[in-house]
């Protein structure tokens, strides 16, 4: 089999908040996601998606997206897309770094491959663990009171685990977590993500303001050292994000013990395959994972919701249901959240069929 042609289409996608809000003034409120269609000699189509968290969360933004892709699209065209490692190896010699480019092109091989052996990706990644999986719920930055009286609606929709985007003044973030962690009920989960807004001295004092509070702390600081200091001063759990973007990373922080839950984001990572290994080996150190991307639609939440279903129910802290925050939907049959938990689709590859009125024209396509 052979990649015969690409497509790549832009769809913006709106949120029904309005806008979604992180540290440092960040926020996006309508986020550009990038659709990659490959289609094969034999009629097969896969489709992958990437949605960068605005252009300031990670080294990613949505037009690099594209760029990047059309910059890869000469060396796939002739590739095998089943042969996945292959695939990668084509990309990482075809363009050094941006693995967030590779990750839309990996997850549509992914579906192509599904489809030609008629196997789900659950199934190609190991098999489903129980019937479904639970979601977190992101809860936007906004005054500690309106976050603390978001969390009810929040659960009403099924939620029981919650991250509150932090990362502000320590005095009010400190105020944040002691508010709405007295909205939680028995069993339920609070993070505080503060996605690199800290400095050292100040995750210190926040990490001591809520030492009594039953609250997860993630990645404080900018870099990996100052959040292994911070690791090494707070009796909190604590979780690792924007530093963990490949496999040695992971490593590295297995042996400082830098954390105790790492955030797999697809695209971070560079797709589907990356992902799958560092799932894999995380399973084999005993470390948890939140499963997830940067952000995106149908097509990256069924990504994550095969990804997320074979990972081993102790070491799946949270996934998310990224199409429930966005007013469009660009796929049929996409995973939908049920009582704050979902399921992978059984369907072949990502189990879903794209909505081309959505999708609209290519923007580009390479033959
Ligand atoms: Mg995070």
């Amino acid at each position: 089999m052979q990649i015969s042609a690409i497509n790549v289409y832009q769809v913006d996608l709106p949120l029904y908040e309005g806008s979604y809000k992180w540290s440092g003034g960040r926020s996006v409120d309508v986020f550009d996601s990038t659709v990659v269609e490959l289609i094969t000699d034999d009629g097969i189509f896969g489709l992958g998606e990437v949605c960068p968290l605005g252009p300031a969360y990670l080294p990613a933004y949505a037009a690099g997206a594209r760029a990047g892709i059309a910059e890869l699209a000469p060396h796939l065209i002739g590739a095998d897309p089943t042969e996945l490692a292959l695939i990668n190896r084509l990309m990482d010699q075809s363009l050094r770094g941006h693995p967030y480019v590779k990750s839309a092109v990996d997850m549509a091989c992914w579906d192509i491959l599904g489809k030609a052996c008629g196997q789900p990706l659950a199934t190609l990644m190991g098999g489903r663990y129980g019937e479904d999986f639970a979601l977190y719920r992101a809860i936007s930055q906004d005054t500690p009171k309106r976050m603390a009286a978001n969390v009810g609606g929040y659960r009403a929709q099924g939620y029981t685990k919650f991250q509150l985007k932090s990362g502000s003044d320590v005095e009010t973030d400190i105020a944040r977590i002691h508010l709405v962690a007295a909205q939680l009920k028995p069993g339920d989960v609070l993070v505080a993500d503060a996605n690199c807004g800290w400095t050292q001295h100040e995750a210190l004092r926040v990490a001591d303001g809520v030492r009594d509070v039953n609250v997860y702390i993630e990645q404080p600081c900018l870099s990996y050292e100052e959040c292994l200091v911070v690791r090494r001063h707070t009796n909190r759990p604590f979780i690792l994000d924007e530093v963990v973007d490949d496999l040695k990373t992971v490593v590295r922080g297995y042996n400082d013990q830098a954390m105790d839950v790492i955030n797999l984001k697809i695209s971070k990572v560079g797709g589907l395959t990356k992902a799958r290994q560092i799932r894999d080996l995380c399973v084999s150190l005993g470390i948890a994972m939140t499963i997830e991307d940067t952000w995106g639609g149908d097509i990256i939440t069924s990504a994550i919701a095969h990804l997320a279903h074979s990972t081993p129910t102790e070491y799946l802290f949270s996934a998310t249901d990224f199409n429930s925050y966005v007013t469009v939907s660009t796929a049929i049959d996409a995973p939908q959240r049920l009582k704050g938990r979902m399921s992978a689709p059984s369907g072949p590859g990502l189990g879903i069929e794209p909505r081309r009125d959505v999708l609209g024209d290519p923007v580009f396509t390479h033959r």
